[in-house]
């Protein structure tokens, strides 16, 4: 059986794969996404959504994590030499990335909001001719930069929604307000906040996030709800002391390097906790400058998981406290400066009726599972908790594909036939929330 979905899907199909073909091959990470907001922002203009920008998207004392300044401007003119116009970037100067577009339809209705996120991650694209990317051409042209969680595909996923909505007004029946949110920095969690903080979650009546792959292997397949979400917080620590000639007086010196090594053995040794699973990494460890100099600054990286919001922040809490200790063991300063946080998250259940019966209809949609575990973290769960805050409903989907390799490696890719299928899944769910939901 064939419908006007379908056949919609269908026609959008090559423009979803243009799309993340393009926005793969300019791969950009978070805060500095300047190229693909504009392209966004541009696509939506054009196709009558008010867009906010930038500045106009996120809270600006709410973005977690902002690269140095040095790197921002680095990326701004890179953003430009590929063609972003001044005024745009105008908006986004500074690391004020994002795109909010909003279409009041003016008949009454909910307020449905939908989440894309659109960074790419710290990884060299894998260069050998298995990889799709490199065979076909639209291999990351940005050195260190490739898109390997499949946000390219989600900004896909969210700029065909908007097509298809803007073109299916009638037969949509669509009404109330639908917000689409391109989401800066997920990587590293820490761009969700922004977004919240900046408002525009308050009055969402349904909302709606989602990931392809994941564990959810099989093109067709739509999982109506991740689970567990892990709550996580991401630190970076400084341990300053004081240099000195290690021949000739070390006793002068106060060693960071030393303090770090001390910290980071112990870090890794916190006790479980009995209330979950519980993860914590030092990712990044650089100290010293020189052989024959006693090392007078380290710095780290780290993040804590828990299960549950009390397992994170029994591991924060202890994590600190052993950092303070090393600082105070080696009579070192430190500083400690949170670089982002998710909470974990349960979508609400009430709707799955609603949205099973929906995606029931999905010509490409083979297998609806209510559930499965996600077992990372998101910063998505910000917003949920804040829908679910004032009654509102939340769900996050994940989208079956393939993916060659997991996510974050240099060889990830998937099934591009996931983007039609998220897709169509997503436009009949708002298609029958315009129905249902006062
Ligand atoms: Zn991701």
């Amino acid at each position: 059986m064939t419908d006007w979905i379908a056949d919609e899907v269908e026609a959008l199909f090559p423009q979803l794969v243009s799309w993340r073909r393009e926005l793969h091959r300019y791969p950009e990470s978070g805060w500095t996404e300047y190229r693909t907001s504009a392209f966004i922002a541009s696509k939506l203009r054009e196709w009558g959504w008010k867009v906010y920008l930038g500045r106009e998207a996120v809270e600006p004392s709410a973005r977690y994590g902002v690269p140095e300044s040095e790197y921002l401007h680095e990326c701004e003119q890179r953003a430009i030499a590929e063609g972003v116009n001044p005024e745009e970037m105008e908006l986004m100067q500074g690391g004020f990335t994002g795109v909010v577009a909003e279409w009041v339809t003016g008949r009454p209705g909910p307020v449905t909001a939908l989440r894309f996120d659109i960074d790419s991650n710290e990884i060299e694209e894998a260069e050998d001719i298995d990889h799709s990317p490199a065979r076909e051409g639209y291999r990351s042209c940005h050195l260190g930069l490739m898109h390997a969680c499949g946000h390219d595909g989600h900004t896909a996923i969210g700029l065909g929604l908007a097509r298809l909505l803007s073109q299916n007004e009638d037969n949509l029946a669509v009404a109330g307000i639908i917000r689409l949110l391109f989401q800066p920095s997920e990587e590293g969690s820490r761009g969700a906040l922004a977004m919240v903080e900046k408002g525009w979650l308050e009055d969402v009546d349904c909302f709606l996030g989602g990931h392809i792959g994941f564990g959810a292997e099989h093109l067709g397949e739509i999982v109506l709800n991740a689970t567990h979400f892990y709550a996580t917080t991401k630190w970076d620590a400084l341990l300053r002391g004081q240099a000195a000639h290690a021949g000739r007086e070390p006793e002068k010196g106060k060693n960071a390097l030393l303090a770090a090594a001390t910290a980071v053995l112990n870090l890794h040794a916190i006790t479980q906790h009995s209330d979950g699973v519980s993860r914590l990494n030092v990712g990044r460890l650089s100290a010293g400058s020189g052989r024959n100099i006693i090392p007078a600054e380290a710095w780290l990286q780290l993040e804590t998981r828990g299960e549950t919001e009390e397992v994170n922040s029994y591991l924060s809490q202890e994590a600190e406290r052993i950092l303070r200790a090393a600082a105070q063991m080696y009579d070192l300063d430190l500083e400690i400066k949170k670089m982002g946080e998710a909470v974990s998250a349960v979508g609400s259940m009430v709707w799955d009726g609603l949205r099973r019966q929906a995606l029931a209809h999905g010509n490409r949609i083979e297998l609806i599972r209510d559930s499965l575990a996600l077992g990372a973290s998101e910063d998505v769960t910000l917003m949920i908790n804040k829908v679910q805050e004032h009654d509102g409903l939340a769900s996050y989907f994940l989208f079956g594909t393939p993916v060659k390799y997991g996510h974050h490696h240099q060889g990830f890719d998937f099934d591009e036939k996931v983007l039609a299928i998220a897709l169509e899944g997503l436009a009949r769910v708002v298609g029958e929330l315009n129905r249902s939901v006062p």
